[in-house]
């Protein structure tokens, strides 16, 4: 078993929306609402499958909705909310044992908005525990009121949180918790997981991962999306470029790490984290072009988590960043300033492997060598340095 998939749960047929289209396939900032919710874990390198529950009138509807998009031939939903995951488990559980997964998110398709900083701190969670949802505390003074709109009572509001989904769970505990509440009416599948007694964790959520659930939502939901965007079309440069700068000293050990290679030497790089001086240029050159600081400000070396870490995740988290700022990049120069080692015969797999962490071509990929022509520290072989430009566009 491996890898962690997606429920998207769209069989209703929205009754209290009105419309004659169901609302998950209804237009919001360019697109139907539910291919935004699928594109948010189509593009998320930790999902392995995306499995749609959807009800049996809605194939065509769709497939014209997630065109171009993978996911897994969809299964129809059932009467109710649970009985439509449970078909959704049903379906990745039949898969072969190699590709059932280990973990399984559950998501409405009527949100749109669920950003990767989401999807992220629900998988950190499953790193610890069985169960983990999104939750935003309540912060209304929350009333009881009777039908005709008098107060009855104020509620209090300590320790009550408002529940979102994407919802994380171990995949064989949401399966057998499913088995064994079947025919309870629960309203998600924290309700199944509590039920069958497992501890359900909540993280953070996200104010505007709004469910669509009415034509008011729709619109604030295009406001909060189409807002996002145009906000930053109009106040954003299209490209902004950036630079960074870092040396690590030379010390005992047999291996250098050069942009993520691991090149076999009589030395090593000194350093807190794997002293990978070319990916550390990068990594600011990123948080330089987006004027987030630098890479001691986001990984301060004082931090014990960073030691012996491997560099190419300060490196995804700088592109994370530049994503959530709006950008991305357009290429990337390095310069590394060593007499030794050879570069040369390992600049393609540099190449390869900055492209691979950046998710960019190889070809907008520039790896190159300089000596100092034995002058100076690296000239005397105290160390290496290297430099890095990046160039990054606003995405559209
Ligand atoms: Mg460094």
């Amino acid at each position: 078993m491996a890898g962690t998939a997606v429920i998207i749960v769209a069989a209703g047929r929205g009754q209290r929306f009105g419309a004659p289209t169901p609302k998950q396939y209804l237009h919001v900032a360019g697109a139907p609402v539910i291919r935004h919710a699928v594109a948010a874990f189509a593009d998320h390198p930790g999902i392995s499958v995306i499995q749609p529950v959807i009800h049996p009138d809605d194939r065509e509807v769709l497939a014209d909705a997630l065109s171009g998009l993978t996911y897994a031939a969809p299964v129809a939903g059932g009467a109710a909310r649970q009985d439509s995951v449970r078909n959704g488990l049903a379906a990745l559980a039949a898969l072969p044992p190699a590709l059932v997964p280990d973990r399984v998110l559950v998501h409405d398709a009527a949100r749109p908005n669920v950003s990767r900083a989401l999807i992220d701190r629900i998988l950190a969670a499953l790193d610890t525990v069985s169960a983990a949802i999104p939750g935003v505390a309540v912060v209304d003074t929350l009333k009881r009121a009777d039908a005709g709109g008098a107060v009855i009572e104020t509620v209090p509001r300590d320790a009550l949180w408002r529940v979102q989904t994407p919802q994380g769970f171990r995949f064989a505990d949401l399966l057998a918790a499913h088995a064994a509440t079947a025919g309870a009416s629960l309203t998600d599948d924290a309700a199944v997981m509590e039920a069958a007694g497992h501890t359900v964790a909540i993280v953070e959520g996200d104010e505007d991962n709004l469910k669509v659930t009415s034509p008011g939502d729709l619109a604030r939901m295009e406001d909060i999306m189409t807002d996002t965007t145009s906000a930053l079309r109009q106040s954003l440069p299209a490209f902004r470029i950036g630079s960074g700068f870092d040396v690590h000293r030379f010390g005992p050990g047999d291996s250098i790490v050069l942009c993520g290679v691991d090149i076999p030497s009589d030395r090593a790089l000194l350093g807190h984290s794997d002293a990978d001086v070319a990916l550390h240029a990068v990594t600011d050159a990123i948080l330089g072009a987006i004027a987030d600081g630098d890479i001691g400000s986001h990984f301060p070396p004082s931090d014990p988590q960073w030691r012996g870490a491997a560099s190419d995740k300060f490196l995804q988290h700088a592109c994370s960043l530049m994503d959530d700022a709006g950008y991305e990049l357009t290429n990337i120069d390095v310069t590394i300033i060593c007499e030794f080692p050879k570069v040369g015969p390992h600049r393609t797999a540099m190449r390869a492997r900055l492209a691979d962490i950046c998710g960019l071509g190889i070809s907008c990929v520039s790896v190159k060598a300089t000596t100092t022509e034995q002058l100076g520290f690296t000239g005397r072989g105290e160390g290496i340095a290297a430099q890095a430009s990046v160039m990054i566009n606003a995405k559209c």
